[in-house]
């Protein structure tokens, strides 16, 4: 089980840089507008039940400090969000039926496309860096600021894939893990096979590649090592957006919680990646991750450890 005592203040555990959002979303069971979202978000939500978490992003002169407290209660680190004069970065997407795949109807990146991160001075030396889903360049510009940390995990998305491809395979090769959903990983290497999608994947820098299934789970390639965790069997699952981002929260946040990169405990982060992602798809925007404790995220750890347990013959 994982220490949630060992949050305490000193040095941040996890650097994150990604996007900080207002979301627009249509799913069959209901609408959001402008919500609170972007992948910085989420991910630091979901890691601050492990660990400590500073942010780096910028928001618009229209980001109600609401958010920002929100952020602080969770005990994010947020020196690193920068409000700038302009609009804040704009999602909007649609989810049909197949909760699986998010059809974008709408970005709007604003106050990022003249963003430059900036890390502060005491950011630098911090152990573990999750490049969330932002441009490739960004993401590479907060690694070119930070000093020899001990994991470098990034995730990406098709309007990257498309849009930067070339500085998306420079920064895979300053990456260790990366993590990206199915249909972009194929997309990604061009390859309709999963399997070797991930050989491409991962002969081009990382050393582990986790692809996220959405309500089939997530799948992990290390070396030649496979590993497959499911997804929580939800019944009612309300809003798809942000689970890929919690899962990396809880990814990340368990391995710096416990220190251990083994890949024994990577197993067990995937799972506690698939639980904060379980929690999060159970409602709008950031209502679940917000608000759980951590008896709800141990108890559902042990409900996947009873789902996919079974004995040897
Ligand atoms: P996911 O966890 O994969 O569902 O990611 C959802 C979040 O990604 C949403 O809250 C969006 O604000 C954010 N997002 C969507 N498109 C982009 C993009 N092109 N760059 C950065 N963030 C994005």
């Amino acid at each position: 089980m994982y220490d949630g005592a060992r949050k305490k203040r000193r040095l941040m555990d996890i650097l994150v840089v990604g996007s900080v959002a207002f979301d627009s979303v249509e799913t069959p069971f209901g609408k959001a507008d402008e919500v609170l979202g972007g992948s910085a978000t989420y991910f630091s939500a979901a890691a601050s039940y492990f660990a400590d978490v500073g942010m780096v992003a910028v928001v618009g002169e229209d980001f109600p400090d609401e958010h920002v407290e929100m952020l602080k209660d969770r005990g994010v680190d947020t020196r690193g969000l920068k409000k700038v004069p302009g609009k804040t970065f704009r999602w909007k997407g649609r989810y049909d039926y197949d909760l699986n795949q998010a059809h974008t109807l709408e970005t709007h990146l604003n106050v990022f496309s003249e963003f430059k991160p900036a890390i502060p001075e005491d950011y630098r030396d911090t152990p573990f860096v999750f490049l969330a889903n932002i441009d490739p360049e960004l993401q590479m510009e907060v690694l070119e600021q930070v000093n020899e940390p001990r994991l470098v995990a990034c995730d990406t998305m098709n309007f990257w894939i498309e849009g930067k491809p070339e500085a998306l395979r420079r920064l895979l090769k300053n990456v260790e893990l990366f993590v990206i959903n199915e249909a972009e990983a194929r997309e990604f290497a061009g390859e309709p096979s999963l399997m070797k999608a991930a050989r491409k994947i991962l002969d081009s820098g990382p050393t582990t590649l986790i692809v996220k299934r959405g309500e089939y789970g997530a799948i992990m390639f290390n070396g030649d090592s496979i590993f497959s965790a499911p997804a929580y069997p939800l019944e009612d699952i309300f809003d798809p957006t942000g689970a890929g981002d919690s899962f990396a929260g809880g990814l990340i946040g368990y391995l710096a919680n416990t220190g251990d990169l083994s890949e024994n405990n990577i197993r067990k982060a995937i799972v506690f990646g698939s639980v904060m992602a379980s929690f999060n798809v159970e409602a709008f925007s950031l209502e679940r991750l917000a608000g759980l404790s951590h008896d709800d995220i141990r108890s559902r750890y042990r409900e996947f450890k009873r789902l996919t347990h079974f004995e040897d013959v």
